[in-house]
C-alpha cells in the first residue's frame, strides 16, 4: 500500500521500455519491508533539466539514469561522488536533504561479475568507448594491474579520448575490432549493444576471435545468453553474464538510497524472472 510517507524512486532514460530496474528494486522494497515505489519515465534527450527539476520539486529520493542522460545528467546535480568522477558519467542519484548528489555503480557491478578473474598482468579488451565502457575500463583499472586496456571501437578518435583518460591508472592503446583476433587476449568484455534483443543473432567481434581458456563477459543482459556468450562456450572460454552486472550494480545503488544492505539474491531472482518475462514476450 501506498502512503504519503512512500519514497519515490524512478528511472529516467529513452527508451525504458526494455528496464527491467522496477521489478528489481520493487522486489527488492517488499524484501526488506520498505514503503518505497520505483517507477520508469521515458525522458527525451532534452528533457532532462525539467525531469531533475520535477524530482527535486517532489521530493523523489533519487533515481537511476541510463542513455543518453549519463553525461548530460551531470550538469543538474550538486555535487558528483566517487567512480562517477573518473567514469565522467553518473548512473545514480541521490537526493540528500534537496541537493542532488551523482553517483556511478557500474563499476561496482563491473568488479563483482569479474571478482574471480585474476587480471594482474593480462591483456585485457573492451569493445566500445561509452557510458558502460569508461565504467568497465576505470573500475578494472582502479582494482587490478592488467598488462594492457586495449579499447576497440568503430570511431579511433573516441577510442583515444578514453585511451587518453586512462593513461594515469593504467597502459592503455586503441585497436580496431577486427584487429583482436590477432591478439592473445585474457578477457574480452563487450561494452556496445551488439546482440541485445531483438537482434539477436549479432556479435560484436568475428568468432575467431575467441579462443579456448579467454574470459569473455558481455554486458548486454537481454537475452542473457547472448550470440557472443554461445559462441564463446562453443570456443572454450568462461563467460560472464550481463545479468551479474545489472544486478550488482543495482545492489550497490539500493545500498546508497537506502543505508541498508541490499536483499542481492531477491533481487537477482527478480532480475532472472522479468528476463525471462521479456524473452517470451519477444
Ligand atoms: P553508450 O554510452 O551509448 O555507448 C555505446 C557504445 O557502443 C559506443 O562505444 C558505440 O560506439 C558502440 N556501438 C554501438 N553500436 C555499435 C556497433 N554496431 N558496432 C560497434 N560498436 C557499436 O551505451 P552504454 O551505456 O555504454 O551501454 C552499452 C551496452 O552496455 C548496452 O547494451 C547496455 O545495455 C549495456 N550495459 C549493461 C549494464 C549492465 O549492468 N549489465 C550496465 C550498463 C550498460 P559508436 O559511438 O561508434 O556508435
Amino acid at each position: 500500500m501506498t502512503t504519503s510517507a512512500t519514497k519515490l524512486l524512478c528511472l529516467i532514460g529513452d527508451p525504458v521500455d526494455h528496464s527491467v530496474s522496477p521489478e528489481i528494486f520493487t522486489r527488492a522494497f517488499e524484501a526488506c519491508g520498505l514503503d518505497a515505489v520505483y517507477l520508469a519515465f521515458r525522458v527525451p534527450k532534452e528533457g532532462i533539466g525539467t525531469a531533475l527539476s520535477g524530482l527535486r520539486a517532489l521530493g523523489f529520493l533519487g533515481c537511476n539514469v541510463t542513455v543518453p542522460h549519463k553525461v548530460e545528467v551531470m550538469k543538474c546535480l550538486d555535487e558528483v561522488r566517487g567512480a562517477a568522477v573518473g567514469i565522467g558519467a553518473v548512473n545514480l542519484v541521490k537526493n540528500e536533504g534537496g541537493r542532488l548528489i551523482g553517483y556511478n555503480t557500474d563499476g561496482e557491478g563491473v568488479l563483482w561479475a569479474l571478482s574471480e578473474v585474476n587480471l594482474d598482468g593480462k591483456r585485457v579488451a573492451v569493445i566500445g568507448y561509452g557510458g558502460a565502457a569508461r565504467a568497465v575500463a576505470f573500475a578494472i583499472a582502479s582494482r587490478h594491474m592488467p598488462r594492457e586496456i586495449i579499447i576497440a571501437g568503430r570511431d579511433a578518435e573516441k577510442a583515444e579520448r578514453l585511451v587518453r583518460d586512462l593513461s594515469g591508472s593504467a597502459k592503455a592503446t586503441v585497436m580496431r575490432i577486427d584487429e583482436l583476433s590477432r591478439l592473445d587476449l585474457d578477457l574480452i568484455v563487450n561494452a556496445t549493444p551488439v546482440g541485445m534483443s531483438p537482434n539477436v543473432e549479432e556479435m560484436p567481434i568475428a568468432e575467431d576471435a575467441l579462443r579456448s581458456g579467454m574470459v569473455v563477459f558481455d554486458l548486454v543482459y537481454s537475452p542473457k545468453n547472448t550470440a557472443l556468450l554461445r559462441a564463446a562456450r562453443r570456443k572454450g572460454c568462461r563467460t560472464i553474464s550481463g545479468v551479474e552486472m545489472l544486478v550488482r550494480q543495482a545492489a550497490a545503488g539500493f545500498e546508497i538510497w537506502t543505508g541498508m544492505p541490499a536483499p542481492v539474491e531477491e533481487m537477482r531472482r527478480a532480475a532472472d524472472a522479468a528476463l525471462e518475462l521479456r524473452g517470451r514476450r519477444g
